[in-house]
């Protein structure tokens, strides 16, 4: 029987390799959804229900869709 420490290496790097390859990938999808809304917030048409973005603290944004104003409302859920 061959001893084959090339198999066992290759094992541990996959064993090692693959939980970090997916905690990095995480890691930069999450920076890159907190980068994609720098002090902007998704708001939501109350005429067409069009999902638009404008910039955060706005308290009267105008529509892009449909052009009707939209007021700042209170979380809803
Ligand atoms: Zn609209």
């Amino acid at each position: 029987m061959r001893l084959m420490p090339v198999r066992f290496d290759l094992t541990l790097t996959l064993f090692l390799g693959i939980p970090i390859t997916a905690i990095i990938v995480l890691w930069l999808f999450r920076k890159e959804s907190v980068l994609s809304l720098p002090g902007e917030e998704i708001w939501e048409c109350e005429i067409c229900l069009g999902v638009y973005i404008a910039p955060e603290g706005e308290k009267v944004t105008r529509c892009p869709f449909c052009g009707s104003y939209n007021k700042k409302q209170e979380a809803r859920i």
